[in-house]
C-alpha cells in the first residue's frame, strides 16, 4: 500500500552550530489541521536525486506534538544526499517544500513515566528534546510524574551541544530534569563534564542503586514472565551513531539490565 504523502512547508531554518553545519528546522504541514505522533518517532522524507531517482531517509521529529508543525535537527554528512539537501532549503517565504511520511517508530517513553536516562550524542539528541518538551510543557502541565530524568548529552566540542540553551533552562525550571552534557574534546575554558556518554551513565546507574539500597548487576528477570508483565521502575533511552548505542548497551547489560529496559533508535 503506497504510504500517504504529506507536503511539509519550512517555515524557518537556523544553522545551530557551524562547526558541525547543523540545522534546526521548523516545518509547517499546510494540508492538515493537526499532525498527531507520540514523542520520539521519526518521519520519512522523501525527494528526487540528481539522477531522478526517488530517495528516502528518516528523520527523528525534534519537537513534541504541536498543531500541524513539526522540527527536525539535521547535520550535513559529508557526500550525502538527503542531509545536504535538506540544509540547502531556503525559509524565505513562501519556503521551500519536502514530501513527507509517518509518523512513525516506536522509539517512545514507556507508560506510566518512569526514571528515566536519555543517552544521545550529536543529534541523537531530537528525540530527547521531543521527550523533553512533551514531559515538561510550557505551556501546560507537567507530565513527569516526578519522576527522574537525566538527559545524558554527548558531542566532541562545545559548539555542538545542539539546544544547550534549552536544555540549562528546563534544568533550572525543574529539578527533576537533570543535564548532563560532556564533550569528549573539550577545550581549556569548558567547566562542564568531560568523556563519552558511557562513563556519566554509568555514574547515574551506580548511584541510584547506591541510593535506593539496589543490588547491582541487578538481579536476573524470571525467564517465564510473559512481555506484558515486565515492568522496570527505570529505563534507558539511547539515541545516535550504532558504536555508541551499541557501548550504552553493553554497559547497561553488565549491570544485569533487561534488554527491554533499554530501548533505542540507530541512525546508521
Ligand atoms: C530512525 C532514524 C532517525 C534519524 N534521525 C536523524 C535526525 O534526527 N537527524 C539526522 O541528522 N540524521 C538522522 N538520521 C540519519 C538520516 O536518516 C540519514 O542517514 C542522514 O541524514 C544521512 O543521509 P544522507 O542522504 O545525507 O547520506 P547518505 O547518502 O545516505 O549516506 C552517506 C554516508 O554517511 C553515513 N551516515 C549516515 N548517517 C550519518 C550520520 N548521521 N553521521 C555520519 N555519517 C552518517 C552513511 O552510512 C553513508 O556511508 C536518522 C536515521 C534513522 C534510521
Amino acid at each position: 500500500m503506497a504510504r500517504e504523502l504529506h507536503t511539509a512547508r519550512l517555515e524557518r531554518k537556523d544553522l545551530i552550530s557551524e562547526s558541525s553545519q547543523c540545522y534546526h528546522f521548523e516545518f509547517v504541514l499546510d494540508g492538515l489541521e493537526s499532525f498527531p505522533f507520540v514523542a520520539g518517532q521519526f518521519i520519512s522524507a522523501v525527494a528526487e536525486d540528481g539522477d531522478g531517482k526517488q530517495q528516502t531517509r528518516a528523520y527523528s521529529i525534534a519537537s513534541a506534538a504541536r498543531s500541524n508543525r513539526f522540527d527536525l535537527c539535521v547535520n550535513r554528512v559529508e557526500g550525502g544526499f538527503f542531509s545536504n539537501h535538506l540544509a540547502d532549503l531556503a525559509d524565505l517565504t513562501p519556503g521551500d517544500t519536502i514530501e513527507v511520511h509517518g509518523p512513525h517508530g516506536y522509539f517512545v517513553l514507556k507508560q506510566p513515566v518512569t526514571d528515566s536516562i536519555l543517552v544521545a550524542t550529536g543529534t541523537g539528541v531530537a528525540p530527547m528534546r521531543a521527550f523533553a518538551q512533551w514531559l515538561f510543557p510550557e505551556d501546560g502541565p507537567d507530565r513527569s510524574l516526578g519522576k527522574d530524568i537525566w538527559l545524558v548529552y554527548g558531542t566532541r566540542h562545545e559548539s555542538e551541544l545542539y539546544y544547550h540553551a534549552e536544555f540549562e533552562a528546563l534544568a533550572r525550571r525543574k529539578p527533576n530534569f537533570h543535564y548532563l552534557a560532556t564533550l569528549s574534546r573539550a577545550g581549556e575554558s569548558w567547566g562542564g563534564l568531560r568523556g563519552y556518554v558511557q562513563e556519566h551513565m554509568s555514574k547515574i546507574v551506580e548511584e541510584r542503586a547506591a541510593r535506593l539500597g539496589l543490588p547491582l548487576p541487578a538481579p536476573a528477570v524470571d525467564p517465564t514472565l510473559p512481555k506484558s508483565e515486565l515492568k522496570f521502575d527505570i529505563y534507558a533511552y539511547i539515541c545516535g551513531l550504532n558504536n555508541m548505542v551499541a557501548s550504552v548497551r553493553e554497559r547497561l547489560a553488565g549491570y544485569g539490565w533487561h534488554r527491554k529496559q533499554i530501548i533505542f533508535e540507530r541512525y546508521d
